[in-house]
């Protein structure tokens, strides 16, 4: 039998390390091409190694998301090599500063909101006329419990992933009567590079691994998956419409 989502087109980025790369790699044994976006190429390779080691394939794109330009030339490759894609997955994303924000220069603020949220809104651009061509065409963006903690400290990460879960939302709405079905997942606390950065006195051993995660955001892109416009809370384990107060 072949495995469920052979033949299928899966562009994920953030690939080259934690959440992203275990959802890459999971999406990958389940049967899809990985189109895997990041800067790092050895992080990107490493990925490449594992998959190939597993029997499946990518394609590797070595980019900053911050290049705006470069989003939609890969659009056009998409375009090009498949016609179409079957899954995109908005993972990358930046802590930015842990400051009181008036403490935050103008560059770290725009450099958080670059990734988190203009990023993604340029992937919805270029990528929903490939998604349309898909018989059932997926999109997950991952988002975080800052964004309605309001969290001190974390000012540009609180509202840029405030910005993502509306911009998805909205998304969600737009194309509520085709085949593209929208979802954000909140992982909460995973043992990534990004949370040791965040929180560097925690036990990352007392962390989700990405891989325990990656188990959940899987079935959010399968061609059975229905839901729209939902946000999938991994902590509690519950598919919310709108986020539960903090
Ligand atoms: P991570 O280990 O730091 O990975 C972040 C990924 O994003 C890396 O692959 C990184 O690749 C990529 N990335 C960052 N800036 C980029 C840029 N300018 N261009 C291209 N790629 C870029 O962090 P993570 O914890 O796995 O985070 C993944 C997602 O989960 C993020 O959206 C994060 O906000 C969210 N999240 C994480 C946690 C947690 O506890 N870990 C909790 C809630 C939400 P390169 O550096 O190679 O470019």
């Amino acid at each position: 039998m072949s495995p469920p989502l052979a033949s299928r087109i899966a562009l994920v980025t953030g690939a080259s390390r934690g959440i992203g790369y275990a959802t890459a790699r999971a999406l990958a044994k389940a049967g899809a091409h990985i189109v895997a976006v990041a800067r790092t190429q050895g992080g990107l390779e490493e990925l490449d190694d594992e998959i190939r080691q597993d029997g499946g394939s990518t394609t590797l794109v070595p980019l900053n998301l911050s290049d705006f330009d470069g989003i939609a030339r890969l659009g056009a490759a998409l375009h090009e090599r498949h016609g179409k894609l079957d899954i995109l997955v908005g993972n990358a994303g930046v802590a930015g500063p842990s400051s009181p924000l008036g403490h935050i220069d103008l560059k770290p603020w725009t450099d958080v909101i670059a990734v988190n949220v203009t990023a993604n809104f340029q992937l919805i651009r270029c990528m929903e006329p490939l998604l349309r061509k898909s018989d059932a065409g997926r999109a997950v963006f991952i988002t975080s419990a800052a964004s309605n903690k309001a969290q001190a400290y974390l000012g540009p990460y609180a509202a840029s992933k405030a910005a993502l879960e509306t911009l998805v939302r909205v998304w969600a709405n737009e194309t509520a009567s085709t085949r593209i079905r929208v979802n954000l997942f909140s992982p909460g606390p995973v043992r990534t590079r990004m949370r040791a950065t965040v929180f560097p006195g925690e036990d990352p051993l007392t962390l989700e691994t990405p891989e325990q995660v990656a188990q959940f955001i899987v079935p959010m892109c399968m061609p059975a998956w229905g839901e729209t416009g939902k946000l999938y809370d991994y902590k509690t384990r519950t598919l919310q419409s709108f986020r539960a107060p903090a």
